[in-house]
């Protein structure tokens, strides 16, 4: 048998694929069809596989390099680029996306040229910006006329829907009159432009909510999702929305395994005249007295944040970690630990998109 090694973030596509087909079916019952988002795991292609076998309609991405191994791997979908393209990423857009979200009319007519050098059509969503203040028009008359320019005078492209995205920068949340005004604005471009758009997609993860709440208007057809797939009820996103329908996903479709290196009693309070620690930061310390601690092979190199590590042993609890190390306060836990063993712990969205790109982290991969 071979060794397995450490840190590993274990991919159990079984329950990937679980929480996708989970996702979905609260959608389609909605009349909403789900596109798949997978930069959360780097766009790993065998996660995109799981979506597209648990009823993902699309495969989304804001990373184009991403896409690309998606759209080699011919997994029978279209492949929407999710972040508003880069003037510079043009032809390649139009070469592996059949979709992309976009907010300006200056890269619009640059995207219809690209189209036009490829002899293809490029299907666009224009985003609405409804208060969350990252992309979109935050004017809905300039979407409209926009939409309409498209439609007009850019025959290399071909103008799918509209969209919006809430709760990123702004933490504004999918409110039902927040869904409603995008179902305006398409109704105002579908008057504008003579017919129905086939996509309006109201959001992501952020957007449950009103599946959950039952107010998703009818023209609302499409959502975007990445985290609850991913991370399952573990963001706090859930706590915050309150909706315990989340419960039904799986929060250890990507866990973490690390080698604990050491196991000693050490005082809980560092001694000596404190400066600053690996970070340059001066944080506060707590005296709780001498505490058993463990120490494990992986640190803030591999996963970011030690609040993004959520530990699956009763009584344990990650204190601090420097880039490569990472300590555990072992001290209520029941089952004895010894160097050596295998510390598994849940993750948090950030540290599974960092976990999943950083070189030193194994990917083992558990299949259905
Ligand atoms: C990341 C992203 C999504 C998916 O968001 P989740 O919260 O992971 O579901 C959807 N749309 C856009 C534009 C994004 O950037």
């Amino acid at each position: 048998m071979t060794e397995r090694r450490y840190p590993a973030v274990v991919i159990d596509h079984g329950k990937v694929q679980h929480n996708v087909k989970t996702v979905c079916d609260w959608c389609q019952e909605e009349g909403i069809f789900v596109a798949g988002v997978i930069k959360g795991a780097n766009g790993m292609v065998s996660v995109a596989e799981d979506y597209v076998a648990g009823g993902a309609k699309m495969i989304a991405s804001s990373r184009l390099e991403q896409l690309k191994r998606c759209k080699e791997k011919n997994l029978g979908v279209p492949l929407m680029m999710i972040r508003v393209p880069m003037m510079s990423e043009l032809s390649e857009l139009v070469q592996i996306a059949d979709y992309s979200l976009n907010s300006e009319i200056a890269t619009l007519r640059a995207l219809d040229k690209a189209a036009a050098d490829q002899g293809k059509i490029h299907n666009v969503v224009l985003m609405a910006d409804l208060g969350d203040l990252r992309e979109g028009f935050f004017d809905s008359e300039e979407l409209v006329a926009t939409a309409k320019e498209v439609e007009d005078t850019l025959p290399h492209l071909h103008l799918a829907g509209v969209g919006t995205n809430l709760g990123c920068y702004g933490s504004v949340m999918a409110t039902e009159d927040k869904m409603q005004d995008l179902a305006e604005i398409a109704e105002a471009v579908e008057k504008e432009i003579g017919r129905p758009l086939e996509i309006v997609s109201g959001g992501a993860t952020s957007s449950l909510m009103g599946v959950f709440g039952k107010y998703m208007p009818k023209k609302i057809n499409m959502l975007r999702i990445g985290a609850a797939i991913l991370t399952g009820p573990l963001e706090d996103m859930c706590t915050c929305y309150g909706y315990s329908e989340m419960n039904a996903l799986s929060d250890e479709a990507f866990t973490l395994e690390a080698q604990v290196i050491e196991v000693k009693k050490k005082a809980s309070h560092p001694i000596g005249q404190l400066g600053v620690d690996a970070f340059g930061q001066k944080p506060e310390y707590v005296d709780r007295g001498i505490r058993t601690r463990a120490l494990v092979a992986i640190g803030r190199a591999d996963y970011g944040d030690i609040g993004d590590l959520v530990p699956t042993i009763l009584g344990m609890e990650v204190i601090g970690a420097s880039g490569d190390h990472t300590i555990l306060d072992i001290e209520d836990v029941k089952e004895p630990i010894k160097v050596g063993d295998i510390i598994t712990f849940k993750l948090k969205y950030s540290a599974i998109l960092r976990v999943t790109g950083s070189e030193n982290v194994k990917r083992f991969e558990r299949s259905k």
